[in-house]
């Protein structure tokens, strides 16, 4: 397989290397609920493997005989920094851009794994677990109010505020670096708002970020 790299918006590579995508779990009260999830009481935190990355903009492989691969949308933060033990404004300054991820998750599977009271990876892990847009500048400084959305044949499935995060964005990624350092290049993915659902051949899924990033992408 090719290795990922990240582009920004325009199409020129960012001149980081994908190490590590670290992600949250039921950060939105209505998806925990969907699936009748407690919420924790302290951000349930799981990481993909650099191999999990593909660019979103190509046809999404998703594999065939492991049951529902359900799609869920999440806000992509890029890292810019090396980050550990670091406080608000540390991650403020460090966050270069934001883009976003389908974080894709075999069900079947993951409740099975759940049940066991078994890791993840499995169900989180497979190469081209995480679709990733291109990425855009971080040119603001506010991180709340950021808005994203995913249409499915043009219907809309899920919206997301990152004020409704239970773990607000820059609280949740100082706690991450309290657990272990973020480099220049990872992403943080900041958990799925409610709507998830199964991925089927040939849908059309559009997805938009504020009014900055629109992406469409097929599967397969
Ligand atoms: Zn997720």
């Amino acid at each position: 397989m090719t290795q990922y790299q990240h582009i920004w918006k325009d199409g020129s590579p960012v001149q980081l290397g994908l190490g590590k995508i670290v992600c949250v779990g039921r950060n939105y009260a209505e998806h925990a609920r969907e699936l009748n999830n407690p919420i924790p009481d302290s951000p349930l935190l799981f990481i993909k493997p650099a191999t999990s990355a593909v660019h979103m903009t190509r046809t999404i492989e998703v594999p065939r005989d492991r049951g529902a691969v359900h799609f869920e949308t999440e806000l992509a933060v890029l890292i810019g920094c090396p980050l550990t033990r670091a406080s608000e404004s540390d991650v403020q300054r460090a966050i270069l851009g934001f883009g976003l991820a389908l974080d894709l998750t075999l069900r079947d599977l993951q409740s099975d794994l759940k049940a066991k009271g078994q890791p993840w990876e499995r169900a989180k892990g497979f190469d081209g677990a995480c679709p990733l847009s291109p990425f855009v500048a971080a040119d603001r400084c506010d991180v709340g109010g950021i808005n994203f959305s995913l249409d499915i044949n043009r219907q809309r499935q899920q919206t997301g505020d990152t004020n409704d995060m239970l773990n607000p964005m820059l609280p949740l990624i100082a706690h991450i670096s309290h657990q272990f350092t973020l480099l220049p290049g990872d992403v943080v993915l900041t958990g799925t708002p409610a709507g998830v659902g199964p991925l089927q051949s040939g849908q059309r899924l559009s997805l938009e970020l504020d009014d900055v990033l629109f992406v469409e992408t097929t599967v397969a």
